[in-house]
């Protein structure tokens, strides 16, 4: 028996902001950071909460890749507060803290009598789709943590693409190259159904289409939806069906060496796509036909599943080119020696990840080294 779940709420669209107006709510917290604040977006916020003359408190220094000494500071300001209504306006980072604080409270205070807040995420990049995933992804030392549970879903999630347009082009990158990893981890899953396929299969499209005009014209509204709209259906698949090796990899990546998420699933996804296809051997395994099918499915060409893998990798190395994102790790400033003196911590963290499981090929610390050093220069087609 298989079960897929459908939560939150989403508002989406053009205005779709305009749904605070609606919500009941008598005293709120605005989990945020500096950028919402710089850019104007916390006042958008606010602004409407001040016209319906509701209480409210700003939390805004969440950090990029929230730690626990982040959710900690987070915990005091909403224990003390208690608001009904919490609205996290921010990209994965925030999400994810407000997450943690949320749930984090309701586990060391199980007090029947106060209801939990209704929590409202309003993601302003197209990346992780946290605001629709029972995920949340906090850093422990050098490690991230990646805590799953249903408790961690928001209730409402808005989706309104004017919230994304100031994001910098290298972010817009960064996060639209997660949206994929997304997709095609979830596509490719142990736990993947027709469900988190449909998604998969038109987020993939979407990516390829939108994401080069969202790089090249961040004021583009129209592409910036469809980004949007993209990150929120991989954010549904994989929360069903969860993800693979390029995540775990990642994570450990980001955590030791501070590569931005999306940056660093982007260095690692061709080659974990190339070794989940056994593109190396046979290249016959159900992921590499299901690799096939989504080049197929971009029209490009696919006669043998050889030929359909290869032409993926090509295009997830076009779109990288094409967006001056860096090659290999090798590219992002690491050290070679720190790299390498490194390695076998990264790949333990990998092993463990919750991330790791569903991958459609079981990996050990051998195969994770090896994809490593392939990333460390990149082009996985060369490569094989
Ligand atoms: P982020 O939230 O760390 O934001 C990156 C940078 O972009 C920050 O400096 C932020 O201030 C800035 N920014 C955000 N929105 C902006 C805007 N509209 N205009 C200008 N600047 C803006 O990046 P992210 O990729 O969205 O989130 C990454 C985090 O999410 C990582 O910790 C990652 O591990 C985690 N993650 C969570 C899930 C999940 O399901 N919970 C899934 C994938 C990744």
């Amino acid at each position: 028996m298989s079960e897929f779940l459908l939560k939150p709420r989403i508002r989406f669209g053009p205005d779709a902001l305009a749904i605070l107006n609606e919500l009941p709510a008598r005293n709120v917290m605005l989990v945020t950071d500096q950028a919402m604040v710089k850019f104007g977006l916390a006042d958008r916020v606010t602004q409407i909460l001040h016209a319906r003359g509701i209480a409210f408190q700003v939390w805004d220094d969440v950090v990029a890749d929230p730690n626990i000494a982040t959710v900690v500071r987070g915990m005091k300001r909403m224990d003390s507060s208690s608001p009904d209504l919490v609205i996290a306006l921010g990209g994965g980072s925030v999400i994810d803290a407000a997450k943690a604080v949320i749930f984090a409270l309701a586990q060391i205070r199980p007090d029947t009598r106060r209801e939990p807040p209704c929590f409202v995420a309003i993601p302003t990049t197209s990346g992780t789709g946290s605001e629709v995933t029972a995920f949340s992804v906090i850093k422990a030392h050098a490690e991230k943590l990646v805590l799953v549970d249903p408790l961690l879903l928001p209730d409402i999630a808005i989706l309104d693409p004017a919230l994304v347009a100031s994001v910098p082009p290298a972010i817009t990158a960064d996060t639209g190259m997660d949206v994929l990893c997304h997709a095609l981890e979830a596509y490719v899953s142990l736990a993947a159904s027709d469900f988190s396929d449909a998604l998969a299969e038109k987020v993939v499209q979407q990516v390829f289409r939108f994401l080069p005009t969202c790089w090249r014209n961040g004021g583009d509204l129209l592409a910036r939806e469809k980004m949007h709209n993209a990150s929120c259906m991989a954010g549904m698949a994989f929360t069903n069906v969860s993800l693979g090796i390029t995540h775990s990899l990642a994570h450990a990546l980001g955590g030791v060496f501070r590569v931005p998420h999306g940056r660093a699933n982007a260095l690692l996804m061709a080659d974990v796509v190339a070794w989940n296809a056994d593109y190396h051997g046979q290249c016959d395994t159900n992921a590499a036909r299901k690799y096939a099918r989504l080049a197929h499915l971009l029209d490009l060409p696919a006669a043998t599943t050889r030929q359909g893998v290869a032409s993926l990798l090509v295009a997830i190395q076009a779109l990288k080119d094409e967006m001056g994102m860096p090659a290999g790790i090798r590219d992002t400033g690491v050290l070679v020696d720190e790299f390498e003196q490194r390695l076998a911590e990264m790949v333990g963290q990998a092993l463990r990840d919750n991330c790791t499981p569903t991958n459609p090929r079981a990996p050990d610390a051998h195969a994770l080294i090896e994809i490593y050093r392939r990333a460390w220069t990149g082009n996985a087609v060369q490569n094989h």
